[in-house]
């Protein structure tokens, strides 16, 4: 039996014979249902037409992304330690050149998620590299739509993966929304690597904090505060988001006086 994908956010249900009757995540007021009506895919309809490009974006840093654009358009990130390899996002679009590639980089040891619309195939993806781990945070776990043993619903505001990798919980888009810390890269000086919650805007110098995207939805100051606050601790320098944008230099002060110019955006 298949595993359906919803066309329209790439993310895959539970092995049945006749596609779900709807996708919650598109029906979330976060998403969209396809103006056209709800369409589904396979895995195996999109490796007919679609292939995925795997750049180096930085020293240890590669991004994947498919072409032509599955569903949202997203890139997932492989970072690369001398401690081990994290898949940070994933995509749709799975494929043999694709495990190849990424083999000849290191393998992946982990996979780690920002927030839902990315969960996309993340199970094939596990399987591809040993049923390596999966982690999400617990504050998303209804909103997977496949549920396996290897996702690790993980609990708190940080949960280090190796001596320089952290997963660190911002909240914001999603209540579990999630940024990675990579405090190797940028020649030391620190990454961050965000998906959707803190968005690197058009004016690279800038980010901004959406509830939500498409559908223009803004957060509130205290929620942006905590945002700004989750990630305090941390040093760096560039964020990398997930639609090829990148704040290069002073990437916490970017994070900071976007903040302060949303809040005041916002307020009376
Ligand atoms: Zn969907
Ligand atoms: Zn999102």
């Amino acid at each position: 039996m298949p595993n359906f994908i919803c066309v329209t956010c790439g993310v895959q249900y539970p092995e049945s014979e006749t596609p779900p009757a709807y996708c919650p995540i598109c029906e979330d007021e976060r998403q969209y249902v396809n103006p056209a009506g709800q369409q589904w895919t396979t895995l195996e309809d999109l490796r007919r037409e679609h292939q995925n490009i795997i750049t180096e974006v930085e020293p240890g840093l590669h991004s994947i992304r498919s072409e032509p654009r599955v569903a949202i358009g997203q890139s997932a990130h492989l970072v690369k330690t001398p401690n081990g390899n994290v898949l940070w996002d994933c995509i749709t679009l799975l494929d043999d050149a694709t495990i190849e590639a990424l083999n000849k980089l290191g393998g992946i040891n982990a996979i780690a998620i920002s927030h839902p619309h990315f969960y996309s195939t993340v199970v094939e993806w596990s399987r591809a590299f040993g049923n390596i781990p999966v982690y999400l945070h617990a504050a998303d776990r209804q909103h997977m739509q496949r549920p396996d043993p290897v996702i690790v619903f993980w609990e708190g505001e940080t949960r280090k993966l190796l001596d320089d990798v952290t997963i660190i919980r911002c909240g914001g888009h999603f209540e579990g929304s999630s940024v990675l810390h990579w405090a190797g890269g940028a020649e030391g000086k620190g990454v961050i690597l965000t998906g959707d919650t803190v968005d690197v805007v058009a004016d690279q110098r800038y980010v901004t904090f959406m509830r939500s995207f498409p559908n223009y939805i803004p957060l509130n100051a205290s929620t942006v505060r905590k945002i700004v606050q989750a990630l305090e601790p941390f040093d760096f320098e560039r964020i990398y988001e997930s639609f090829g944008n990148v704040v290069k230099p002073d990437g916490k002060a970017a994070v900071q006086r976007s903040a302060e110019r949303y809040i005041k955006a916002i307020s009376e």
